[in-house]
């Protein structure tokens, strides 16, 4: 949350009323303690957009609730999904499943570190996900980037929790034994940089890209406690990084950042919650709260209801429309994508640090991106930030691969783009304000909005998820320290992080340590039974776990054998081997294996 005068709602209105002026639609508006709600109808989604972003804008803001239609809105499908769940409610709102202190919706990122910093008291928490699986959500879909913490907007949460959460990954990563590595970030500045900048003459831009620029961003790293070194060597730029572009001027090195893997993560997480004590409960939408005087009583999801005093929404880019469900709306989320494109990990090494090149004046409401290596070795280009009116909307277009390919290519002039291995989208859950919205809700007692969780999210997500107990704590929650909390998970290590010893070791205990089923990323018989019999139930799921199919060939060549595993173990036949959650079973009809 950005710095927020004392201001008055009367005060907000007007300023309110001076911006929508500008444009040239009746759009009517209320304000209440700083929450603007915006009504009207516009043509074109990107006129709500930049209404939205407009209000979003204005000091003392808190939220921007944009109930604006523009034409070809899908009006019938959001009436269909509230009736839906309307019905549902009535039908479940009786059935008590349970009786917990805390109930988090969503096993993101987010959802899973609160779950698991709950889990050190004694109190009985639940996690609700709608999904078959956990982190399938914005956790599922990025750069797996644990960011520094410079470029977030100063006076903002996104600035204050970004640099704690970094801090805080080595431990949590160790002792869930999460592959993390401090690989750092090189900023390039380059004859691009201030290219813009036609005003500037030559030498001048050229100093001012050199000098004045890296000065102005280790100022800013400093005041955030973050350590960052200059380098104006060229030489010494291209021993660090030899492939990327000779129009390199000077390079900012952040040690800080990080990378890992984001599902790996929240699995362990969640795992490290539920040995804890936590209730995880999959394929559980919620559909509605139950209440008492505007406090909360219970948590109303498709499986029945879960009694509660506290609520934490951190449903992603639902996160609004669980707010609207509690009579708790402060904001609205706009969908934002973002598309990354995945190299080929015969490329491991051909960059070490997160690169990117700076580019002035930078993207509005976007980091622009850039070009990182993975922690199993493959290397990332993107992501883009494309705003969609679908909280669905995955789908990865020509010209968004193309805008990536332009993008980064001059930092990369002799990449190899044709190991390409995959695309995919990620949806960020935006709000008009820009920032993290986390505080307890100003009309209902007992909610607590953890939303608008956009990058840096990954980073800031430790952060993000004590400052959730601080607010817990000051809102009445007892929190007594568990005597017998385990910070510690069991990760048995990969068959390709292995030595010949090892293997052979663990192969003379169970011979399916022997066969390997996914070739590209050396997956064994036995990882995929392991992954099967610790809770995977999809062919994705055990991607997710064990990386088989993630490699070259995409699953091309396994996932016949995946398919067999899955079916034999979870005793089903094989038209029953879903891809993920239900409704995406691999095959149609009968299966000859
Ligand atoms: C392309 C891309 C790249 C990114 N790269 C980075 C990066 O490198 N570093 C970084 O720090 N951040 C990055 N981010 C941001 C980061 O991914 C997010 O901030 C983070 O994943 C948000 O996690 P979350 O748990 O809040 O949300 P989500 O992961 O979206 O989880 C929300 C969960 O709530 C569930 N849910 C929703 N509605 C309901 C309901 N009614 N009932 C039950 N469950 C429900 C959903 O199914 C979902 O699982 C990136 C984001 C994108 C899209």
């Amino acid at each position: 949350m950005k710095f927020m005068p004392n201001i008055s709602d009367e005060k907000l209105a007007k300023k309110v009323g001076r911006v929508l002026k500008k444009f040239p639609y009746k759009i009517e508006f209320h304000v209440k303690d700083n929450i603007v709600f915006l009504y009207g109808k516009v043509p074109k989604y990107e006129d709500y957009l930049e209404i939205g972003f407009a209000i979003g804008e204005i000091k003392g803001v808190e939220g921007v609730v944009n109930k604006i239609e523009w034409e070809g809105m899908p009006k019938e499908k959001i009436e269909a999904k509230n009736k839906w769940r309307k019905e549902v409610f009535e039908k479940m709102k009786d059935r008590i499943i349970g009786e917990f202190d805390v109930v988090i919706i969503g096993a993101g990122v987010t959802g899973a570190m609160i779950a698991r910093e709950l889990a050190k008291y004694e109190l009985k928490i639940a996690v609700v996900e709608k999904e078959s699986d956990v982190s399938l959500g914005a956790s599922r879909a990025n750069n797996g980037m644990i960011h520094p913490g410079i470029a977030p907007e100063p006076g903002t949460l996104k600035a204050k929790l970004n640099p704690i959460g970094n801090k805080m990954y080595d431990k949590i990563c160790e002792e869930l034994g999460v592959r993390f590595k401090r690989v750092g970030s090189l900023w390039l500045i380059t004859t691009r940089t201030l290219e813009k900048y036609k005003f500037l003459i030559g030498p001048i831009r050229t100093f001012v890209a050199k000098y004045i620029l890296p000065w102005l961003i280790k100022r800013r790293a400093k005041s955030r406690g973050i350590p960052v070194k200059i380098i104006r060597n060229k030489k010494r730029i291209l021993e660090m990084e030899p492939n990327v572009t000779r129009r390199v001027l000077a390079a900012v090195y952040v040690p800080t950042t990080g990378i890992l893997d984001p599902y790996e993560l929240v699995i362990a997480l969640i795992e490290n919650a539920v040995e804890n004590g936590v209730k995880l409960f999959l394929e559980t939408e919620v559909v509605g709260f139950l209440k008492e005087n505007n406090v909360i009583k219970g948590v109303v999801t498709t499986k029945g209801t879960l009694l509660t005093r506290f609520v934490i929404n951190a449903a992603g880019v639902y996160a609004d429309e669980i707010a609207e469900l509690a009579g708790a709306r402060e904001y609205t989320i706009h969908p934002r994508k973002g598309t990354i494109i995945l190299f080929d990990k015969s490329l491991q090494g051909y960059i070490r640090h997160c690169v990117a090149e700076l580019i002035f004046p930078r993207p509005k409401r976007t980091k622009g991106g850039g070009i990182n290596p993975t922690i199993h070795g493959n290397i990332m280009w993107g992501p883009t930030a494309i705003e969609v009116p679908d909280k669905e909307d995955t789908s990865v277009t020509k010209e968004e691969l193309q805008l990536i390919f332009e993008r980064f290519s001059p930092v990369l002039p002799r990449f190899p783009k044709n190991r390409i291995i995959r695309y995919f989208a990620g949806v960020r859950p935006a709000t008009f304000t820009e920032d993290f919205i986390i505080r307890p809700a100003k009309w209902v007692k007992g909610f607590i909005h953890v939303a608008g969780i956009q990058s840096p999210g990954l980073a800031a997500a430790p952060a993000i998820a004590q400052l959730v107990i601080e607010i817990l704590k000051k809102e009445g929650l007892e929190l007594k320290p568990k005597s017998n909390f385990n910070p510690y998970r069991r990760r048995i290590k990969a068959f390709y992080e292995m030595s010949l010893e090892e293997i052979n070791e663990k192969i003379k205990e169970n011979p399916d340590w022997g066969t390997i089923i996914c070739v590209c990323e050396g997956v064994t018989k036995a990882e995929i039974i392991e992954a099967i019999r610790s809770g995977a139930r999809s062919i994705d799921a055990i991607k997710r776990r064990t990386r088989a199919g993630m490699g070259r060939c995409q699953g091309s060549k396994c996932i016949l054998k995946i398919a067999e595993i899955l079916a034999k173990e979870l005793g089903i036949p094989m038209g029953k081997v879903l891809k993920e959650g239900p409704g995406t079973e691999l095959f149609k009809g009968k299966v000859k294996s």
